[in-house]
């Protein structure tokens, strides 16, 4: 395959745009290479400005799961664009989307809608410390909430107490008021919560995590915290921004049966325009702004094309009964057929998966955490990822990545990919 153009295309975006790109995942910084120029997409396929076609498993990173260029979705902000695309007045499709969300979500009563996950997370936190009065919150190594200051932070050893920034301009102030636990072990939530009575506002979590790989929860580590949080006084905040009308209709806390306090959404809740939202029941939404006095805005919020987008999306979503166990289906098949052709030639590796969320690891250790995901070999999936992308398959850049499955993949697609993986799997 020639990436002629994309290369040019690429020389001319770094001069004026950092690195490239404006969001460093889309640089192909962990694998090599310069990245690919998309020009088009439709269905299960993307098609870049050199003119290959490939089959796309990122999905610009999870919110086509109906498939690229939808038409119900096209059709719907190409009519709402017409009347107008933004007004800073309420419109009626923002309480049409809203009250669809909220019949399909279990536990929630109210959602407000932003921009992006960055902003469902941030100010879902913001709501979690004006609720509870509390300052410090607990996330997971390897869990990603967004690019907010309070998400950023990654292990050091004095880690039970005190963050250390992990990017500069992340004040100490910040990073400490950030906990940073491990990912399905709860006992070392339990230390941290018990190190710190009294302090923590919540616990953030991405309950299926999918942003080290896909990293199901172990069981009842879902259910573990939700006692914790009950027994200190702590909100359980589901990130699902990821999950949300991906792994079920009503996403993780239908799937797993536990309630959240607050939940994030992003992704597929815009239908890839975008869009994020955050969503709890009464008690907790009454302390947000202009009810409350946690304040919380937005110029753009809840913009018609967005929503147009978003309630088009997941009307298609909630009126497929099927879907869900389609998507499952399908993944199974890709999941069971890429293990044959990497066992058949001798690569060593660890599949995790659930619902339409997959990702290969090359390791012979199961992957439950961040420290277990980053033992994945990482010359590997270098060769892996380019191997894949000269036979048209295009994965995410990134050896932490999730594969997202859609509906508009075909049995003859998840052969071809199946075919290629086998052809690599020889090479590597
Ligand atoms: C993508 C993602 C975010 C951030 O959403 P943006 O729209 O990129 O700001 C937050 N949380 C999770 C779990 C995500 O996967």
């Amino acid at each position: 395959m020639l990436y002629q153009r994309s290369s040019t295309l690429f020389k001319s975006a770094e001069t004026v745009i950092p690195g490239g790109v404006n969001s460093p995942v889309r640089a192909f910084k962990a694998v090599g290479g310069t990245p690919i120029f998309a020009k088009s997409a439709k269905g299960a396929y993307v098609y870049d400005e050199d003119g290959n076609r490939f089959i796309d498993y990122i999905n610009s990173w999870g919110p086509m799961i109906l498939g690229h260029a939808y038409e119900p979705v096209v059709d719907a902000v190409i009519e709402k664009a017409k009347q107008g695309t933004s007004f800073g007045m309420p419109t009626e499709i923002e309480t049409k989307i809203a009250e669809l969300a909220v019949s399909m979500v279990p536990n929630i009563d109210k959602i407000r809608f932003v921009n992006s996950g960055t902003e469902a997370c941030m100010s879902a936190v913001r709501l979690a410390r004006g609720y509870t009065g509390k300052d410090k919150i607990i996330k997971f190594a390897g869990c990603y909430h967004g690019h907010s200051d309070a998400f950023l932070i990654q292990a050091g050893s004095g880690a039970v107490t005190f963050g250390s920034p992990n990017s500069p301009g992340v004040t100490q102030g910040t990073a400490r008021d950030t906990l940073l636990a491990t990912y399905n072990d709860i006992d070392h939530v339990k230390a941290l919560v018990e190190a710190n009575e009294g302090a923590i506002a919540c616990i953030i979590l991405e309950p299926v995590a999918g942003n080290m790989g896909c990293i199901p929860p172990k069981n009842d580590f879902l259910k573990q915290l939700r006692v914790l949080c009950d027994l200190h006084d702590i909100l359980l905040v589901f990130d699902e921004v990821m999950t949300g009308f991906r792994l079920s209709r009503g996403g993780v806390q239908e799937l797993y049966g536990v309630d959240a306090d607050i939940v994030c959404f992003g992704k597929v809740i815009g239908g890839g325009l975008p869009v994020g939202a955050f969503a709890a029941r009464n008690e907790i939404m009454s302390h947000l702004a202009p009810l409350g006095n946690v304040y919380q805005a937005g110029t753009l919020s809840g913009n018609p094309l967005a929503m147009a987008a978003g309630l088009a999306m997941l009307t298609a979503i909630d009126n497929d009964q099927a879907l869900f166990q389609r998507l499952e289906e399908k993944t199974r098949y890709l999941h069971e057929g890429c293990a044959q052709a990497l066992t058949k030639f001798g690569i060593t590796h660890t599949i995790n998966r659930k619902g339409s969320m997959i990702s290969i690891h090359f390791t012979d250790e199961a992957v439950v955490d961040f420290a277990s995901a980053a033992k994945g070999n990482n010359e590997t999936f270098k060769a892996f990822f380019h191997g894949l992308l000269k036979e048209g398959i295009y994965i995410a850049p990134s050896a932490f990545e999730t594969w997202f499955v859609t509906d508009a993949l075909t049995y003859a697609d998840l052969d071809e990919t199946i075919k290629a993986v086998e052809k690599v799997a020889q090479t590597l």
